[in-house]
């Protein structure tokens, strides 16, 4: 059974002790940070995943890249004892290339090295680059390097577009490429705010097709709405593509989002400051009801976007004092950090461990828990409400005024169900 942790804090009339974050940071504990790899490239149309491992990572793979819906199958070779030990590796993966050409429609085939094969020695430069026509991409996610897989979907996107990148075609003035998994209203409604201002989206990566990814080189523009695509913007930057950092989050964060994108696209700037203006305006007017005043509320994901949902829960009015995320810091997350640490965040934790989750519920108390399944479930365990934050709050639209009114609803509303929480704890004490 799980250790309980006390509802209110010991001594929690007394003045606390700074939090202090204690768990080793060594060991990440998340799923395979592979399968964001696998996740990425299994969605591309034409893109036929090979991948190199032993038999216990293809199983716990393919499980959970079919449970989300991959719809096609990996190719991999049967890597067991006796052929690591008899360095086949190199001839498995060429084997696993030639199957996977074979298959129907394919237009690009990524080589999924992980552990195993990175550890037994996989040589690049003795794979194929094609097999018939079809491109061979590496995509190198050992654990042991890429630490999460938000991490890992940065490396497959930055792999395939070295190789895809059109640098050939001209740039197409006032466009901008938009990186990050979104919730699908959100580029329409990103394209809707920027056509306004004179520009518009070209794509959004990651895409469903080749085709997205060529297009990609001919925006003057690139915008990484998540903080840890940080691998596929130096390919853009190196490639002379305009780098747009931070993402349109709440009042602030979207005019001055606005703002960037009009200047790094060159565009007319009274306009640009009028649409700033009117969207946060909308913003502000939704604000001024501070829907989450006086709520304590805690964060915790392995999406790497947390941060972004922290913003918009203070600007809601929430004390948001701990948030912890599965991804390592970077220039990327720094603006945000900084943002959150002067309006009340005590701790941000970087590749976070349940430790830390635990400490900082026995450290405040809170109104509402967004986290990962243990630690809603360990919340839920003490009659907080609390929702699981990738399938809950990630599936949601989450930019510019329409995306922060959606979303601060939904928290308003989840915080209204302490008394079904209470009633549910009152239950099962019986
Ligand atoms: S050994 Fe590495 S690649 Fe295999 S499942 Fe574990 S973390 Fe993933």
């Amino acid at each position: 059974m799980a250790e309980l942790i006390p509802l209110t804090p010991a001594g929690a009339n007394a003045p606390q002790e700074p939090f202090k974050a204690g768990a080793c940071k060594l060991h990440p504990q998340t799923m395979c940070p592979a399968f964001g790899a696998l996740r990425v490239l299994a969605r591309i149309e034409g893109a036929q995943p090979a991948m190199i491992t032993d038999t216990g990572c293809l199983y716990g793979l393919t499980f959970v890249t079919h449970f989300y819906a991959a719809r096609k199958s990996i190719i991999a070779p049967a890597l067991g004892t006796a052929e690591l030990s008899s360095g086949k590796v190199q001839e498995a993966a060429a084997a696993a290339i030639a199957e996977a050409a074979k298959e129907q429609n394919v237009s690009v085939i990524p080589v999924i090295s992980l552990c195993v094969a990175e550890t037994a020695g996989l040589v690049e430069e003795l794979l194929p680059s094609e097999v018939d026509g079809k491109p061979v991409v590496l995509v190198r996610v050992p654990a042991y390097a890429i630490h999460s897989h938000p991490e890992a979907k940065d490396i497959a996107l930055a792999a395939v577009l070295r190789r895809f990148v059109d640098q050939a075609s001209a740039t197409e003035p006032g466009t901008l490429a938009l990186i990050g998994e979104v919730f699908p209203a959100d580029p329409l409604i990103i394209d809707g705010v920027l056509r306004k201002m004179g520009g518009r989206l070209l794509t959004t990566l990651p895409g469903r097709h080749v085709d997205e990814l060529k297009l990609v080189g001919r925006a003057a523009a690139v915008a990484a709405v998540h903080p840890f695509y940080r691998q596929t913007t130096n390919v853009l930057h190196e490639r002379g593509v305009g780098v747009v950092s931070g993402a349109p989050i709440g009042a602030d964060g979207s005019a001055a989002w606005l703002r960037a994108v009009g200047t790094a696209l060159d565009l007319d700037e009274e306009v640009v400051e009028r649409v700033a203006q009117e969207e946060e305006a909308s913003a502000r007017g939704f604000l001024a009801s501070q829907p989450l005043k006086g709520t304590t509320i805690m964060l915790s994901g392995y999406e790497g976007n947390e941060l972004l949902y922290a913003r918009l829960l203070v600007e809601g009015g929430a004390h948001v004092p701990y948030i912890s995320t599965s991804i390592g810091p970077s220039m990327f997350t720094a603006a945000d950090e900084a943002w959150l640490k002067a309006r009340g965040t005590e701790a941000v934790i970087y590749r976070k461990a349940i430790e830390d989750d635990k400490a900082a519920m026995a450290h405040w108390n809170f109104d509402l828990v967004i986290g990962t399944t243990t630690l809603a479930a360990l919340a839920k365990e003490r009659a907080i409400p609390a929702v699981y934050y990738t399938n809950i709050l990630s599936v949601r639209p989450l930019f510019l005024a329409g995306g922060m009114i959606a979303s601060l609803s939904f928290v308003r509303d989840l915080l209204s169900r302490k008394p079904l929480y209470e009633r549910m704890v009152a239950f099962f004490a019986e």
